[in-house]
């Protein structure tokens, strides 16, 4: 049965990157009959201009009923003096919020011919693939009550609330037991169980689901050591699952192991595995509309959407694979460039990719 992927663009360098996603896709329909029909519409600025807001309606009631949903990235100088309740991001928050996608899986994988381009020793990153699982709907970022109040004293107190319950860790830790399943069944959850109660309970709801899954071997590591070993040795992780603040911190320190996040995607999944699809980067205003931008992140989410959501695992590594090869043709765009290696814009990397399939 044909299944749907609604394509939003957005701002920046948005609409090129996708583009090259787009094309990857339209390979795999001529080729590896792949059964899709792609519908583009607005996100972001480029909605708001039209619509005046940033997700219309509509776009929103397409999102729900596609089957996945492909996105380039939002944002830009244009838009940043408008009210906050009609500015770009609130197009991504909608789409998050109604879609229901409380799992982020982010992949930090190196590939090897660009260990050169991270910060660390090659040795220690150098075959690096970790997947970070993070919940995305719950936690300190939207628990209740929040705020700033004068206390008698006069003094100013911010506060904000660190909840989970039960059922949010449960359901995020099955996503996490399930991608290690796929993977090297090993789990790392990431908590701060000796300071917060909050985290000392959903330790103990991962250690009841991890009865589920006998074969995944489970570690539970404090944040602040988490953060040093993704430093000290990358490698010994598969997945991590964790926290809304503890993911957010923690998926960026990983993602940088990598040296570009111009490489680097992203997933977020409902509870029936349907998802939006995004690189890890922004919309880049600064190399907008130069065709200069790496478009492998946004072909690699394409990649996990073929694998999440639209039940195409070969076609996912067959992805992978092509940028694997187009990387050892020495092809580079100028975020990942180095000595020696040919430099190619956005639409010439995503022909390659294409050449590579
Ligand atoms: P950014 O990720 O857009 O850019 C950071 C730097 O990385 C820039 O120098 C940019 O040129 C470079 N870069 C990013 N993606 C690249 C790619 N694919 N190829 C080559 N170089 C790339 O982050 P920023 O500059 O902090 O934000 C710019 C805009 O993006 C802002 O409006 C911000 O709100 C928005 N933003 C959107 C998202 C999203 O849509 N999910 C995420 C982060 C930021």
């Amino acid at each position: 049965m044909t299944q749907n992927v609604l394509i939003l663009p957005g701002d920046g360098i948005g609409p090129e990157i996708t583009a090259e996603a787009v094309k990857v896709l339209n390979k795999l329909v001529e080729t590896d009959g792949l059964d899709i029909c792609m519908e583009e519409d607005l996100v972001g600025g480029a909605a708001y201009d039209v619509h005046g807001v940033p997700l219309a309606d509509a776009t929103m009631d397409k999102a729900q009923a596609a089957d996945a949903v492909l996105l380039g990235a939002v944002g830009g100088y244009k838009w940043e003096s408008l009210d906050i309740s009609v500015r770009p991001e609130k197009g991504l928050l909608r789409l998050r919020k109604e879609m229901g996608l409380f799992a982020n899986l982010r992949p930090a994988f190196l590939y090897p011919q660009l260990a050169s381009a991270s910060t660390l020793k090659p040795e220690i990153v150098a075959g690096l693939d970790i997947l970070i699982v993070r919940e995305l709907t719950g936690g300190i970022y939207f628990g209740q009550p929040r705020g700033i109040r004068i206390l008698e004293n006069g003094e100013r107190q911010g506060f904000n609330t660190y909840v989970y319950s039960e059922s949010e860790v449960k359901r995020i830790a099955h996503v996490a037991f399930q991608a290690a399943m796929k993977r090297n069944k090993k789990l790392t959850s990431v908590d701060k169980a000796n300071v917060l109660e909050v985290t000392e309970m959903w330790r103990e709801v991962v250690n009841e689901v991890a009865k589920e899954y006998p074969e995944v071997e489970v570690k539970h590591m404090y944040v602040d050591n988490a953060a040093m070993q993704l430093v000290l040795n990358p490698k010994q992780f598969d997945v991590m699952v964790t926290g809304n603040m503890f993911g957010d911190i923690l998926s960026d320190e990983a993602s940088m192991l990598t040296g570009s996040i111009g490489m680097l995607a992203s997933a977020s999944l409902d509870a029936n595995n349907k998802g939006m699809y995004e690189p890890s980067h922004g919309s880049a205003p600064d190399i907008a509309s130069q065709n200069k931008a790496n478009p492998l992140a946004t072909i690699l989410s394409a990649a996990m959407m073929l694998r999440y959501s639209l039940g195409r695992e070969d076609l996912a590594i067959k992805i992978e694979e092509a940028v694997g090869k187009v990387l050892d043709q020495g092809l580079r765009t100028g975020d990942i460039w180095s000595e020696g290696c040919t430099r190619v814009t956005c639409s010439e990397m995503g022909d390659a990719v294409v050449a590579a399939l």
